[in-house]
């Protein structure tokens, strides 16, 4: 196992009819932003329950903040905090709303002239302002690390940004949230969480028993419940599992002591960038040609997922790495999601290279576990998800 260090600040609050605590969790003398998306909390009535529980705040509200979250609104955003002074920020939504905070955090303490330096210059963000989060959709587990995601529809960039001072302070889990989530994004936070866990399970060499383990149990686990979820997403107890396995997902645990792949992440988020596909999707798209390309290195890990995960039996290393793979990729089409790239634009020839030629000039010349994946390579998974 390789060394590490473990500090995860943020308080969970879990269960049924929990919003009503945030009551207590937020300073009295706090100016708070509320922010929120697109407005799903103002039908399902997340956004009045948080407004009782917050009767007695000193509160202003941001909404609009589109999923992939936009640095122009949330620059607007930033303006209302200076203006109004605000100290405590909110986020009610899913991973959008809630990277989007993060940004805001980080953007509202940052000295220099740019906010939009911290994601191109890889500024780790040491502290923020304090912010909290009310999870409406499980999937990415930004409610309980301190990694954000931030789109640039202007340069047509996705960035990711971080630091220790981006844990939220608490945030707050109730899964009754997920009766009102539509089909298509329960699919996408199964597939987003499964994803997680696979960046950083699926590395060479094997290396630590329990991490995998946990790995391996969380992906047993959003197999058991995904159609439950996808079935009647009111049952409580399939919705519970769901979202504890998404948070536990990326929430630093499962991360320690071996080393993280990634490159999944940031070649999807290129093709969101490029196509606006969906996160989840263009994991999806990447992943089967990822560790198809990367078979020879990675295949004792893809045939102990395969025996663990999807109890294959049958056959070799080989085999199993191989049936794993499929495995996988069917995973996500019975969800729903397509696994091609040229099911989602038909403008697809070019990409590779597109890609590969943004990844030189940013410098990312060696992804993945061992920095060994080079631009070049890179061309060839996008192209093989073609
Ligand atoms: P999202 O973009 O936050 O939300 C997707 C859609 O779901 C929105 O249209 C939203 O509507 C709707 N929605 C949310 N909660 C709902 C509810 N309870 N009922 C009905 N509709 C609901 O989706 P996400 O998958 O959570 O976040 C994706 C973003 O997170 C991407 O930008 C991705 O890159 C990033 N990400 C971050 C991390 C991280 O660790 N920080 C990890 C992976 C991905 P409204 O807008 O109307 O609310
Ligand atoms: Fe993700």
């Amino acid at each position: 196992m390789n060394n590490f260090e473990l500090k995860n600040p943020t308080k969970i609050i879990f269960g049924k009819d929990t919003i009503e605590k945030l009551e207590n969790e937020i300073p009295k003398d706090a100016k708070v932003l509320l922010l929120y998306g697109g407005g799903s909390i103002k039908k399902n009535g997340i956004y009045d329950q948080v407004k009782i529980a917050l009767a007695k705040v000193d509160v202003i509200e941001f909404g609009g903040i589109p999923a992939n979250p936009e640095y122009a609104i949330l620059m607007e955003a930033l303006k209302i905090i200076k203006d109004e002074n605000i100290t405590y920020l909110l986020a009610v939504g899913g991973g959008s709303v809630i990277d989007g905070t993060k940004f805001l955090s980080a953007a509202a303490l940052f000295e220099g002239d740019n906010p939009w330096d911290i994601l191109t210059q890889n500024i780790r963000s040491e502290k923020g302002m304090p912010f909290a989060t009310v999870l409406t959709l499980p999937a990415t587990g930004s409610e309980m690390n301190s990694g954000a995601v931030i789109t640039r529809a202007e340069t047509k960039e996705k960035l990711a940004m971080g630091g220790p001072g981006l844990f939220p302070v608490f945030s707050i889990l109730d899964p009754q949230v997920i009766t009102s989530i539509p089909e298509r994004q329960l699919a996408n936070g199964i597939t987003d969480a499964f994803t997680h866990v696979l960046e950083q399970y699926m590395t060479y060499p094997i290396g630590a028993l329990l991490q995998d383990r946990f790995a391996e149990s969380i992906l047993q686990t959003l197999i058991e419940v995904a159609p439950k979820v996808l079935k009647d997403p009111s049952d409580y107890k399939a919705a519970s599992d769901f979202m504890w396995s998404c948070t536990m997902a990326l929430n630093g645990l499962i991360q320690k002591g071996v080393p993280g792949d990634w490159a999944v992440h940031m070649m999807g988020h290129e093709l969101t960038a490029l196509f606006g596909i969906d996160h989840a999707r263009t994991l999806a798209v990447i992943a089967p040609s990822h560790y198809k390309f990367n078979f020879e290195a990675k295949k004792e890990k893809l045939a102990q997922y395969g025996e663990r995960v999807w109890n294959i039996a049958e056959g070799n290393t080989d085999d199993k790495a191989y049936a794993a793979i499929k495995k996988t990729e069917a995973f996500f089409q019975k969800l729903g999601i397509d696994t091609k790239l040229s099911d989602y634009t038909k403008d697809y020839e070019g990409t590779a290279e597109e890609i590969g030629k943004r990844f030189t000039d940013r410098g990312w010349l060696g992804l993945g576990e061992h920095q060994s994946l080079s631009p070049d390579k890179v061309e060839k998974i996008v192209k093989m998800a073609y």
